[in-house]
């Protein structure tokens, strides 16, 4: 038993060291990723449930590492933002999501609009508001085609300072999306208290409906608390037919997922958005 015990510790060690080797080998690769063009944004259809329309998509990054292959960004997200690589990464994704969303509706495509994810460090930065500005003005993307993502554990710490930094960005004229809205530090007074647009209820209510009547009336109960501020309402990671009716019952504005379709690149996208409707 002792030398099966200290095997399982060589193998327990061998594994850590792995782990960090790997994590030093991402983040010594993530550093060029960018400058390599490594990095592309996949996009994501909305979709309108009253009219089965099209209309905006989410910008997800995708690092194609030569060696490495395709890396989630569950796995880089996190390391970008303890490096603070984030801000580079996320600037980087801002124009880019900017410069598309411009140049297909120069290519005579339907209007759409684009939501970036913004991460907390981003959020946080004095410039973000200006840095949003001087983006918007070198696409010449209009303001109210952007749409930034943030997830409710912004809104947690420094509130004079965030309600300043939103309130600077809403008269930009960009709108505000809650993410990933119930898993976090929710609060309700956030919703009272911040200019919030959008709410994004997190898949993890939407991916056991019909079968749980609890996720189902979490998710019905926050349906009717954003419609009720006046706020549009999003439903993520909706896979199943029974999912979209339950939504479309509940009056829910919006939904995005792979009932509909997967993020895709950017030619896959605009054979989609070519057809403009889902019905
Ligand atoms: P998120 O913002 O919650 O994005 C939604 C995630 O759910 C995406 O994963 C998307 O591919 C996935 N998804 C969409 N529909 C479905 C569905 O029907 N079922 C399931 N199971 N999943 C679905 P992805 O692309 O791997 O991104 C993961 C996370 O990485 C994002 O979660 C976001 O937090 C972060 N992320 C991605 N791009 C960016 C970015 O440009 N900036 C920042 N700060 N974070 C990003
Ligand atoms: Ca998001
Ligand atoms: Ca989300
Ligand atoms: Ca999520």
């Amino acid at each position: 038993a002792k030398q099966k015990g200290r095997n399982n510790y060589q193998f327990f060690t061998s594994c850590m060291h792995d782990a960090i080797a790997n994590r030093l080998t991402l983040e010594k690769y993530l550093r060029k990723a960018v400058e390599l063009n490594e990095m592309e944004l996949f996009y994501q259809p909305k979709v309108c449930l009253e009219t089965g329309r099209i209309m905006g998509m989410e910008a997800l990054l995708r690092w194609n590492h030569p060696k490495l292959k395709l890396i989630s960004p569950t796995e880089f997200i996190p390391i970008a933002e303890e490096t603070g690589m984030i801000l580079a990464l996320g600037e980087w994704a801002l124009v880019e999501a900017c410069r598309q969303t411009k140049s297909w509706q120069e290519a005579g495509l339907p209007f759409l609009r684009v939501a970036v994810n913004l991460s907390p460090n981003q959020f946080h930065q004095p410039d973000l508001p200006e840095q949003i500005r001087w983006i918007l003005e070198d696409t010449g993307l209009d303001p109210q085609w952007l749409e930034l993502e943030i997830t409710e554990n912004i809104l947690m710490d420094k509130t004079a300072d965030t309600l300043n930094t939103l309130q600077q960005l809403k008269s930009i004229g960009v709108c505000i999306s809650l993410d990933d809205f119930g898993t976090g530090y929710s609060s309700f007074s956030y919703l009272k208290g911040f200019p919030i647009d959008c709410l994004k209820i997190d898949r993890t209510f939407i991916q056991d409906i019909p079968r749980s009547p609890k996720d189902a009336n979490i998710a019905s109960a926050m349906i009717r608390l954003a419609r009720n501020l006046n706020m549009i309402v999003v439903a993520e990671g909706v896979e199943t037919k029974e999912q979209l009716a339950f939504l479309q019952n509940h009056q829910c504005h919006v939904a995005q997922g792979y009932i509909f379709s997967e993020p895709l690149s950017v030619s896959a996208f605009e054979n989609l958005i070519e057809k403009g409707r889902y019905r």
